[in-house]
């Protein structure tokens, strides 16, 4: 110990605790015990000695810490970890998702019953035991939170010598991290950080005198002003970093008058050791130990608003050098900088604190955007390249100037490493408390330059067909795009959304949408967007913008019962087209995926194609994208919207005009046929999974999953789309699974591996409520359908429900909407374009024996639909421009299944005969029943009525095909006059061709 060797009359530990308690301290002996020992000593391990000796007083280190921890009274745990550490997370008590405790404070606990798991931590974090902004109280452990013991006052003698030290043991610290500036490592000087770990586990009784030192303003006033601390703690070293310091703007929208003219930085001011500890500790590139210990004083309130502060004045700088280091081969920054702000934001007073006091919201948006689109600073030359651009011109957009769109390039490094995750990672963690979520959507800079930073990513990773040979490397950057899409703008849109209750203003709401309406408008204008010119065969899965609109809308119109009228350009047709544009590309580009249209693109478009309509992920993709169609096909004129839709699903020049399509083969063709069909059938039936954590549509959903097979626990809670990072409803699965279906114990495989229980669905839901079509829109593989659709039938024959030679066809149902807006979609029903459509499609099933039975099930049932829906009394004249195509005159489906028309369009066709819907419906009927055809019609129409609601839908082709005849001539008398004179007149026919019937017609060749 040689600070003792070199002055005699040094004070000793023991004297120096008499002498403060009793105010007899000789004040140059204590002078002179800290000026040489302390401020002229810059050797670190004497440096050591001497604070492990002196702040005890009378006693050692570790006797002063074993009784120091009695006195602790801090209402919070507060332990702090590092990564990988084993810690607890209980649903239950817990009111911040990133609610965690310790081993010990869970033990203490009582969760009994409680929804808790224990989990790896992956960033490090805190207990949050005590702290009742983050949990419930009755999760508290006995020793924490308001009701913890009561300690005594801590003794004089015991604290009085840390008292006097502790402010310079911190000095003494900020000398070695402003000299470790030219020694370029901060972690070499980790022995005083030990000390002050060791004294913050001490608890509150210690720390209190840490904190306040760290904060006091005139303590740090004077230690920086006073020429001998100036000189002596070598301040120039702060005054050179604080002046290389990279400087952060603000965005500067979101700054109140944008008079000024001049970007605003972030304050990186030093006025407390805090701050100077915080600067260092950022430039360093956060080390963990320092971390630890600052995060070890924050079950300190007061501290901890202060922390707050500070280390949202220093984010930029934290958000610039997660940009440097994106060059590095691995950085812990980004896990680093998350396990402080989890600690700080997961706290609603803390967050509320910071939006008020501290510009959270302004701070983070401005980091975010300015990693995306960096501050233009003319002062400084461009030190990257311009290829480094993370933004390039918009590949979708017509023309390329100076104010055409850019996106996001998601092969540049900073996508690809992830850099943007931590900053966005606490951008929706914040969202998770509603008022910020709200401050952000109410407040029109903060909500405009969020969707700004969504329209980066819209349209990105546009994928281009490839026609010529098979493309040799296949691109990964799909799956950082999917990343982006899903883990920001997926995850703030459901935190938003989430936090929407009843009574939300809906005014508010309608601004917020019409917002968003804006912003897509604005990104097509940035396009130079016209649908005539955009080009078939690019293809992107990225709508972040679209997708926001029909969230909202969904939420708008079923929670708040908002017309739609209120929000959407209902009168402007062009602009409604414009709107369902790029949805509609990208469900018809899903479905060209699956029939093998871009098949030499290679794999990974067919991994995009699946990921967009994962069960996991349909909520906030392929649902999205289908339910803003249903929303505009409300409001579209029937004939205008299918046929556009028609027109994109590249069905429309092949049927109507029997040309065949340039890019597609036959077999291509058929598949988009039957494409386009389903899609129509999910236009008009399908109810889209938007709301956040319904019962009726996890049942659903999971219904829909035990349909295809019998599913573990795992398989069912991954396929029931759970779009939000806020519910806590993951266990009302458990309840639903019970309702409908059967477990089937684990038995021990002959291996011996034990192997897990299965869920086997109840029987009777295959009649009641088991759906195809939600099948359909879960499963890209077909074969999981073919699957439903067998176990559907096994079913039925089992139960003895239908009796038939011939396959049993899947039980589409008859919808019923869950909002009376919603049963506006039936509109599209009422085109004659769609009937005209139907009307070859059945055509071409009976003359083209590719044709698969599937296309004339989906065509029989929209006919099925559009006669349901039929409405009898508004025959409406098609419009004029269709006229080229429109076989039919009216969109009235009882005049336009009546009617004979030439198939073709052709005059030099030269067709000898016509045909109407009927007429092919009986045909089709003949052509699979010819032996007992016409004693089966006899009861065509039929005597008594059914609500069509009521009908059973268990049956075969003879018996849908029926049902619509039937259908069509209860409802319709023109119809029952015209189905029995062609019953009359087919019967006619046949028997007339009887005789030449040993020639084998098409029919009976077809029959065999
Ligand atoms: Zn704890
Ligand atoms: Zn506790
Ligand atoms: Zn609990």
């Amino acid at each position: 110990f040689s600070m003792d060797t070199s002055d005699s009359i040094n004070l000793t530990p023991a004297q120096l605790e008499v002498g403060l308690i009793n105010d007899t301290i000789d004040q140059s002996a204590l002078n002179k015990l800290l000026t040489n020992n302390i401020h002229e000593n810059e050797n670190i391990d004497t440096l050591v000695q001497f604070f492990q000796h002196y702040i005890p007083g009378n006693r050692t280190m570790n006797e002063f810490i074993e009784r120091i921890r009695h006195y602790n009274s801090a209402q919070i745990c507060g332990l702090v970890w590092n990564a990988n550490v084993i810690a607890y997370r209980c649903k239950t008590c817990s009111i911040s998702p990133c609610m965690s405790i310790c081993a010990q404070c869970f033990q203490n606990g009582n969760h009994e019953g409680h929804n808790f798991n224990m989990f790896k931590s992956q960033a490090g974090g805190a207990c949050d035991c005590g702290d009742a902004s983050v949990m419930h109280a009755f999760g508290f452990c006995c020793f924490h939170g308001e009701n913890r013991p009561k300690t005594q006052m801590v003794p004089r003698e015991l604290i009085c010598c840390a008292e006097l030290f502790v402010p310079h043991l911190l000095k003494v610290f900020i000398r070695a991290l402003r000299m470790s500036a030219i020694s370029g490592d901060i972690v070499t000087d980790e022995k005083l950080l030990e000390i002050l770990n060791q004294l913050s586990n001490g608890g509150s009784a210690i720390q209190m005198y840490i904190t306040h030192a760290l904060t006091d303003k005139k303590l740090y006033e004077e230690f920086i002003t006073d020429p001998s601390m100036v000189k002596l703690y070598q301040y120039e070293y702060l005054t050179a970093e604080t002046a290389a310091l990279p400087v952060t703007y603000f965005v500067d929208s979101l700054i109140n008058d944008s008079t000024a003219h001049s970007l605003i930085p972030f304050d990186t001011s030093i006025r407390t050791m805090l701050d100077e500890i915080m600067m260092w500790c950022v430039t360093a590139g956060l080390p963990e130990e320092l971390i630890r210990f600052l995060l070890s004083l924050l079950p300190d309130f007061n501290f901890k608003l202060l922390f707050t502060e500070t280390f949202l004045r220093f984010y930029g700088v934290i958000a610039q050098s997660l940009i440097g280091e994106s060059l590095a081969e691995t950085s812990e920054i980004p896990s680093r900088l998350v396990h402080i702000s989890v600690q700080l934001f997961s706290s609603n007073i803390i967050a509320e604190y910071a939006m008020k006091e501290c510009h959270l919201i302004e701070v983070i948006l401005s980091c975010i955007w300015h990693m995306f689109v960096p501050s233009v600073d003319h002062d400084k030359p461009d030190d990257d390249d311009d290829d480094e651009n993370i933004l390039k011109t918009h590949p979708l957009a017509l023309t390329n100037d100076a104010n055409t769109g850019m996106v996001v390039d998601v092969e540049h490094r900073l996508i690809v490493k992830n850099v943007y995750w931590p900053l966005l990672s606490d951008f929706v963690n914040i969202l998770s408390q509603e008022k910020i979520a709200f401050a952000i959507l109410e407040n029109k800079r903060y909500l405009i330059l969020w969707l700004r930073f969504l329209t980066l990513f819209q349209g990105m990773n546009v994928n281009e067909r490839v026609l010529t040979q098979h493309v040799e490397y296949e691109p990964q950057a799909y799956m950082y795009a999917f990343t982006i899409e899903l883990e920001i703008s997926a995850a703030a849109m459901w935190c938003f959304v989430g936090h929407l209750k009843p009574n939300y203003s809906s005014e508010k709401l309608i601004c917020i949408i019409k917002q968003i309406i804006d912003s897509i408008n604005d990104w097509l204008r940035s396009l130079s967007f016209d649908s005539k010119l955009m080009d078939d065969w690019k293809l992107t899965f990225h709508l972040p913008l679209h997708r926001y609109l029909s969230v909202f809308a969904y939420n708008a119109i079923h929670q708040f019962n908002i017309d739609p009228s209120s929000f959407l350009p209902v009168n402007d047709q062009n602009t409604l087209l414009n709107l369902m544009f790029c949805p509609l590309r990208t469900i018809c580009g899903y479905y060209e995926v699956l029939s093998s249209i871009w098949l030499r693109n290679g794999e990974q478009v067919t991994v995009q194609a699946k990921t967009y309509a994962k069960s996991a992920f349909s909520s906030s993709m392929h649902d999205a994208d289908l339910f803003l169609l249903q929303l505009i096909s409300c409001y579209v004129e029937p004939n205008l919207f299918i046929e556009t839709f028609l027109k994109r699903f590249h069905v429309y020049s092949w049927l109507f005009h029997s040309k065949t399509a340039s890019n597609l083969d036959s077999s291509q063709q058929i598949s988009m046929l039957e494409s386009a069909l389903i899609a129509l059938c999910a236009i008009v039936v399908f109810q889209p999974n938007l709301a956040v954590c319904e019962t009726k549509h996890i049942r659903s959903e999971i219904v829909t999953t035990l349909a295809v097979s019998d599913r573990l626990y795992s398989e069912v809670e991954e396929n029931v789309p759970d779009p939000s990072p806020l519910s806590t409803n993951r266990k009302g699965i458990e309840v639903i699974l019970q309702q409908v279906s059967d477990f089937q114990t684990p038995s021990v495989e002959l291996m011996g591996h034990l192997q897990q229980g299965k869920y086997t669905i109840k029987d009777t839901l295959f009649k009641t409520e088991y759906d195809p079509l939600h099948v359909l829109m879960r499963c890209t593989k077909r074969s999981q359908f073919q699957n439903s659709l067998e176990r559907f039938t096994n079913y039925v024959k089992r139960e003895g429900l239908f009796k038939s030679d011939y396959s049993i066809w899947p039980p589409f149902r008859i919808p019923s909407y869950d909002h009376q807006q919603m049963s506006n979609v039936q509109n599209s029903l009422r085109s004659g374009v769609l009937h005209h459509f139907l009307f070859l499609c059945l055509h071409a099933y009976l003359n083209d024996k590719s044709i698969t039975e599937n296309i004339l099930y989906f065509t029989v049932y929209l006919l099925e639909l559009s006669i349901i829906n039929g409405d009898d009394s508004s025959p409406m004249a098609v419009d004029e421009n269709s006229e080229d195509i429109a076989a039919f005159k009216t969109n009235n489906i009882f005049t336009n299944i009546c009617i004979r028309v030439f198939v073709s369009l052709n005059p030099l066709k030269n067709e000898p005969e016509t045909e109407s819907i009927i007429t092919l419906l009986l045909k089709i009927l003949h052509k699979q029943r010819s032996n007992d055809f016409f004693d089966l019609i006899t009861n065509i129409p039929p005597q008594k009525a059914a609500n069509p609601k009521d009908i059973s839908r268990i049956g075969d082709r003879f018996y849908f095909i029926t049902n619509i005849l039937s259908l069509s001539s209860q409802m319709n008398e023109q119809c029952r006059t015209t189905i029995t004179q062609e019953i009359e007149k087919f019967k006619t026919q046949f028997y007339q061709q009887q005789p030449t019937n040993t020639k084998s017609t098409d029919l009976t060749a077809e029959q065999k």
